[in-house]
């Protein structure tokens, strides 16, 4: 106590409330009730992936010989996590037809970043830094963001009429000051790019780098490769797609993988395998340095390394079948009440448009509040920035028919509401412990309690 100043010490108890384990546990309890979470609703959040996660994976990334070893421990009594890193990059670079990954970055964004300085790192080894990156108008805001961070000017490439980078838009801007071209396929309109062979080609041609922005890598997995569409890096987010949980700010996992040509830039440290033993490598004088503490967040990576032996090829194969022909299930039924701007065979997701219903007063947003009303969550509005009103919806692989037929129930009666009684919309949602907020103020102005 002497330590502590005589002015800064309590002259009376604090006034705590005086409860009982009970009341506390109930407490807590009805808070968390209070969520909106994937275990407890559909979730049908475009872009964002939020399927169901493996209660088994989570079992297991506690177990405490994963739990309780330390980073600062010495590599060989750390062997058998490194092994499992390790393979879980040999899976990574099959599964997406890369040579090498690194599991550092905590998150896509993170793995943006880290792909735009590995080919600033290139650029600038061949001794011609270049400026710029470009990215398509129907972009994760996360890729304009993470190009400028890392130092470019970031150049905007309109989608033509299908939805899908213009061709004739991208030859124009592409010059000897490219780096590097952010691609998203299948893009946020869930549609699959399908001249990207010849978008790498133009993007090679001029001497630049095609990244992916495998964000949402469930559409693809055992289909086909981003390697072999010419991709030279690319990140994942196993927090979407690999069954890993996610929301409430992380944590997450975004790898990153490249070509053969890129190794020598990976952050360091990488993990070496020499006769069956692993070792960090940190003697790579071309590295772009460190991006996160340690190897990143392993937790994160034991659940997604556990999904993917679970499910192996097969199952990887099915996920992404499964997660397609929900979306287009959807697609198909909620056309009849809403305009689908891009309508056409989609992949994971899929964007309907609430402009219809502007002159009737109803707006995206106030639909999506409506749902929740409906006991679902909200879709992801106003993204991507290319369709009014936009609506985006991502049911999953793992939803069942009975769920989604719910859920086009709730959307077709909204629909009717919209006409009949659009007053009940607007002041939605009802049944909610917090009713509609002033979303701009409630960013701006943060105040997480009374
Ligand atoms: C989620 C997402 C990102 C960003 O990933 P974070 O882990 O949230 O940083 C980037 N691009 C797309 C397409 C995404 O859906």
């Amino acid at each position: 106590m002497k330590d502590i100043p005589e002015k800064f010490l309590r002259k009376e108890m604090p006034d705590l409330p005086d409860l009982n384990e009970g009341e506390v546990v109930r407490h807590f309890m009805h808070l968390a009730q209070k969520n909106f979470a994937g275990d407890t609703n559909f979730y049908p959040l475009g872009s964002c992936t939020m399927k169901y996660n493996p209660k088994s994976s989570e079992e297991i990334s506690r177990l405490p010989g994963f739990a309780r070893i330390n980073p600062y421990q010495s590599e060989d009594t750390t062997q058998g996590i490194m092994e499992l890193l390790c393979q879980m990059e040999h899976l990574l670079c099959e599964i997406c037809g890369m040579d090498a990954f690194t599991l550092q970055p905590a998150a896509g964004a993170q793995g943006e970043l880290t792909g735009a300085l590995i080919a600033k790192a290139y650029h600038q080894s061949l001794g011609r830094p270049r400026k710029r990156v470009i990215i398509p108008d129907s972009a994760h805001g996360t890729n304009p963001a993470s190009a400028t961070i890392g130092g470019y000017e970031a150049v905007e490439v309109k989608s033509n009429r299908a939805g899908c980078v213009d061709l004739n838009a991208l030859k124009e801007i592409m010059n000897e000051d490219v780096a590097l071209v952010m691609i998203t396929n299948p893009n946020t309109l869930g549609l699959f790019e399908k001249d990207i062979l010849e978008i790498a080609r133009i993007v090679h041609d001029a001497g630049a780098l095609l990244y992916l922005d495998g964000a949402n890598l469930n559409a693809l997995l055992g289909i086909c490769r981003p390697g072999d569409m010419g991709f030279d890096i690319l990140h994942l987010n196993l927090h979407k797609t690999f069954g890993a949980p996610h929301g409430g700010g992380g944590p997450g996992s975004g790898p990153v993988g490249v070509k053969k040509g890129l190794i020598p830039f990976l952050p360091v440290p990488l993990i070496k395998e020499e006769n069956g033993k692993f070792s960090w490598d940190y003697s790579r004088p071309h590295s772009i340095g460190k991006l996160h503490s340690f190897y990143g967040n392993i937790g994160v990576i034991i659940k997604a390394y556990c999904y993917l032996r679970m499910l192996g090829k097969e199952g990887l194969r099915k996920v992404s079948e499964n997660a397609i022909i929900n979306a287009n299930y959807l697609r198909v039924k909620l056309r009849e009440h809403y305009r689908v701007p891009y309508d056409k065979t989609c992949m994971h997701e899929f964007v309907i448009s609430a402009e219809r219903r502007k002159e009737l007063g109803v707006r995206a947003l106030d639909i999506a509040k409506r749902l929740l009303d409906f006991g679902f969550h909200a879709p992801t509005v106003y993204f991507p920035l290319i369709v009014n009103e936009a609506i985006m919806i991502e049911p999953t692989e793992t939803e069942s028919k009975e769920t989604l037929d719910g859920f086009i129930e709730a959307m077709s009666k909204i629909a009717r509401e919209a006409e009949e009684t659009p007053e009940i919309l607007k002041k939605a949602p009802h049944s909610m412990p917090v009713k509609r907020v002033d979303e701009v103020r409630a960013a701006r102005e943060l105040r997480v309690r009374k």
